[in-house]
This record gives structure tokens, C-alpha cells and sequence, in this order.
């Protein structure tokens, strides 16, 4: 092979995506060529790059396109080349994942995945759909633990302008699910993470509880 060649090649080098022949010859030339391996060098981040992908299956792919030049390195040659066509590689990859630009998520809409807390087992989603000037936010959480009479959870919103922001509370049923819908004030811009909370007590306002999920809202939504 020659360099060219193995340019166009790295992309799925690195994600294992060549036939064993082309992955065989790859890695034939990457073992005698410095400049290569410098490319490669280069592409290493692209397979957690995916990972994060796949998590957020839901994200538009100009989103997406955006974060992966971002991520790259920065256009100094031809080796930009081998960036570029790996990062095309990731966009598709990602399409297919999601079900492909024709059945990926209407426009103005969000999922996230909400991670637990330490010390806590909880799990779900964040799904966010724009509707005029509210934000419909549908929160499907598993593994909650359950609450103490007069306890709940609460869902929020962190605004950097004015703190955090209430949607509402809810209780788990008895295997630990809880799925509930509430609105908030458009657009979703303006909120930085998502979080629920553990209230031990319905009538207390003070938010001191402990945070059992969260995520960060992406800013460019
Ligand atoms: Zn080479």
C-alpha cells in the first residue's frame, strides 16, 4: 500500500472497520512508516469519540459533525485528509446507529442519558421536545430506590441566569420505575444540567438533597 492509500484506510483502522486483508496491509505499512503512524497517532480518540456517540444516539447529526471536527486535530497538511475521512466515517457510523438521518429524531428534540450519582443505582432518560415557547421534558428513570412516607423525587433544571429550576416531583412505583412528563419555559438553550433530587421531606423547599441522576444539557442543542 502505499501512503495515500493507507490514508484513506486509517478511519477504519482504527474503529475496525477494513477487511482482515486491508486491516493485514495496513498495519504492514504503519510498521515501516513513520509518517503514517503519525497519523494514526492522530486518530487514536476517534473509537471513545464513538462510544460517546452511541451513548447519545439522538443527537442531530450537525451537532454531532460539529463536535467531531472539534475534536480533531487542527488542519496543518494532507494528514487532515485522514482526519476528515475518519470523521465522515464516525458521522455515518453514528446515522446508522441512530436509524439514519431519515428516521433520526424530528428537529427540536432531545434525549439524554441521565447517569446516577455516586452512591446511587438510578438510571434513565431525558427526553426533550420543543413545542412553541414551552420544552416538553419526559423523564423515564429505573432502579430508584424507594422513599420514606411524605419523600419524593424532584426533577430540575439548572438556569446559569437564575439557579436552579423546579419541574416537579414524583414517586417511583413499587419496582422502582417512575415515568413522568412536565414543561418548562422554552428555549432549552437557556438550561445548563438536568437532576433529580431525593426530597425527604414533600413540604420542605429547601433544596439540600442529595442528587441521585444528572446530565449535562449540550449547549449547542
Ligand atoms: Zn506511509
Amino acid at each position: 500500500m502505499t501512503c495515500e492509500q493507507v490514508r484513506h484506510h486509517l478511519g477504519g483502522y482504527v474503529l475496525g472497520g477494513l477487511s482482515v486483508a486491508e486491516q493485514a496491509d495496513t498495519r504492514a505499512h504503519l510498521q515501516r512508516c513513520r509518517d503514517c503512524r503519525d497519523d494514526l497517532a492522530q486518530l487514536e480518540g476517534l473509537p471513545r469519540l464513538l462510544d460517546l456517540v452511541a451513548q447519545e444516539p439522538a443527537q442531530p447529526p450537525a451537532s454531532l459533525r460539529d463536535r467531531v471536527v472539534a475534536a480533531a486535530p487542527r488542519p496543518r497538511s494532507k494528514r487532515w485528509l485522514a482526519v476528515a475521512a475518519a470523521a465522515a466515517l464516525v458521522i455515518a457510523v453514528a446515522a446508522a446507529l441512530s436509524g439514519g438521518p431519515a428516521q433520526g429524531p424530528p428537529p427540536g428534540s432531545l434525549t439524554l442519558a441521565l447517569r446516577p450519582s455516586e452512591g446511587f443505582t438510578a438510571s434513565g432518560t431525558a427526553a426533550f421536545q420543543a413545542t412553541g415557547d414551552r420544552v416538553r421534558v419526559d423523564i423515564a428513570l429505573q432502579g430508584l430506590e424507594a422513599l420514606e412516607r411524605g419523600a419524593t423525587y424532584e426533577a430540575w433544571l439548572a438556569e446559569p441566569e437564575r439557579g436552579p429550576v423546579s419541574l416537579g416531583r414524583f414517586r417511583p412505583d413499587t419496582s422502582g420505575r417512575a415515568e413522568v412528563g412536565f414543561t418548562a419555559e422554552a428555549p432549552l438553550s437557556r438550561y445548563s444540567w438536568l437532576w433529580v433530587t431525593a426530597e425527604p421531606d414533600a413540604r420542605d423547599p429547601a433544596h439540600d438533597s442529595p442528587t441521585v441522576v444528572r446530565e449535562r444539557i449540550p449547549g449547542d442543542w
